[in-house]
């Protein structure tokens, strides 16, 4: 089932003010999708997410849910929350301590009063889906945390519903257990050809899980794409800072050359990523840390070569993290573990005009 969300707002009034929760936020969510609304604290995921389940209601807009409206202001139409085919997951109290696994899971079906023979059934089949088949009488409570969370996926997908939310579903598992979670979800949402809504302000889960994200930033939406674009190209500098790390260098266009745009910056003159902006203009330039190569020996000649030096170099494993100086500008860097660099180094590398993005200034 595909989700249109067209011109949704949605206002609070606390302590005398008006928060503008959503502003005029417009969506097109394609059917067995996995995606995703990001962005910082406070900027609208969470209300938008139950103005699709329907509960919260918005001011303005439309929402239809597979063709079908399921609230619009204009045509009064708002469906109640339990007949719009919805599974959900949340962050917190994911699942229900004084039941064991199998009440969990079957409470929806009991709830809609289905025969006691097909509960058995469609609970033993979502256990197995989720892998927890034999953990039918455990009590909730004396599962582990990934565990709990898979009974709580299957709780969601119990009632075989259209389409499934997800509200931060895994902020409460530690970091390893995050990411053996998150790929788990990734594979269980796969096999279900399911369209699925996951809100997080993790940058890595959003970019690990899902087939398109829509960044958010004060109530509306600033860009959307997959996680590809938004990486690697994205169209706003608060997008391109969002998504991961990136050096930020203010840049003066100075126009095309060998389908590039070329800038001067306090790095010297660049050629990036090919980008409509009028010469003359002022830009951003971002580049991500792992996109600086550092040089070994002589500094070579040719273009995107800059000069620079070691300020500090921090050891975080995988990587050196290096802060480079140049000129007035501080980059940093991530540097291949091998690599003999010493703090204090005068050192040489080169940029890829394909990962030197510009976005407006
Ligand atoms: P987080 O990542 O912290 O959960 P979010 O992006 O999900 O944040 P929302 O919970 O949607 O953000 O909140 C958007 C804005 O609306 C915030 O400024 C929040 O304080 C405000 N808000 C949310 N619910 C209410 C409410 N019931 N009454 C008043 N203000 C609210």
């Amino acid at each position: 089932m595909d989700i249109r969300i067209e011109g949704v707002s949605k206002h609070y009034q606390s302590e005398g003010k008006t928060i503008k929760a959503l502003d005029d936020v417009s969506l097109t969510i394609e059917r067995n999708q996995i995606y995703t609304l990001l962005g910082p604290s406070g900027c609208g995921k969470t209300t938008l997410l139950r103005c699709i389940v329907g509960l919260e209601t918005p001011d303005t807009g439309e929402i239809r849910i597979g063709g079908e409206v399921v609230w619009s202001r204009d045509k009064g139409i708002a469906v109640p929350p339990e007949q719009r085919g919805l599974g959900m997951v949340f962050q917190t109290y994911a699942i229900w301590p004084h039941m064991n696994v199998f009440d969990n899971v079957a409470y929806p079906l009991q709830v809609r009063g289905v025969a006691a023979g097909a509960i058995r059934e469609r609970v033993a089949a979502t256990l197995r889906f989720v892998q927890l088949e034999g953990y039918e009488q455990r009590p909730a409570t004396k599962l582990s945390g990934g565990q709990q969370q898979r009974v709580a996926l299957a709780r969601a997908l119990v009632a075989e519903p259209k389409v499934i939310l997800f509200d931060e579903p895994l902020s409460n598992l530690d970091a390893k257990l995050r990411e053996e979670t998150r790929k788990e979800l990734r594979a269980f949402l796969g096999k279900l050809q399911i369209t699925a809504v996951y809100v997080t302000h993790d940058r890595v889960e959003a970019l690990a899980l899902s087939d398109a994200i829509a960044v958010m930033r004060a109530g509306r939406i600033v860009e959307t794409g997959t996680p590809q674009k938004i990486y690697f190209d994205a169209d706003h500098r608060f997008v391109a800072d969002f998504i991961g790390r990136a050096n930020l260098v203010k840049a003066t266009v100075r126009g095309e050359h060998g389908g590039h745009t070329v800038v001067d910056s306090p790095l010297g003159r660049l050629a990036c990523q090919r980008r409509d902006f009028a010469a003359g203009s002022e830009a951003t330039l971002c580049i991500r840390p792992e996109f600086i190569h550092v040089v070994a020996g002589e500094a070579p000649v040719g273009h995107n070569v800059v000069n620079g030096r070691v300020d500090s170099l921090t050891f975080v494993g995988e990587a050196y993290e290096a802060e480079i100086r140049v000129g007035e500008e501080q980059l940093l860097a991530k540097i291949d573990p091998d690599a003999r660099l010493r703090e204090g180094d005068a050192i040489s590398f080169t940029l890829d005009p394909a990962h030197c993005l510009l976005v407006a200034a």
